[in-house]
């Protein structure tokens, strides 16, 4: 029985060596943090030039301003 032993033993080291390697490929697969998602664009006033993220800035058509004031004295 000694051959039936060597393959239970072969199988077991090739199971752990299976999960190992599982285990080493899910580490690597850890998602990288979405912070930088989560921050909205920064776009440009028309008027003044300051940068405002997108969804505080004021439209006209595809032009952006900072403020109300900024979009109304840009004509
Ligand atoms: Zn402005």
């Amino acid at each position: 029985m000694n051959l039936f032993r060597l393959i239970i033993i072969a199988l077991a080291v090739w199971i752990a060596y299976r999960i190992w390697q599982n285990f080493k490929t899910k580490a690597k697969q850890i998602p990288p943090k979405n912070s930088q998602q989560a921050i909205s664009d920064v776009v440009a006033c028309q008027v003044c030039d300051m940068h405002i993220p997108e969804n505080e800035a004021f439209r006209k058509g595809n032009k952006v301003y900072c403020s109300q004031q900024h979009l109304d004295s840009d004509n």
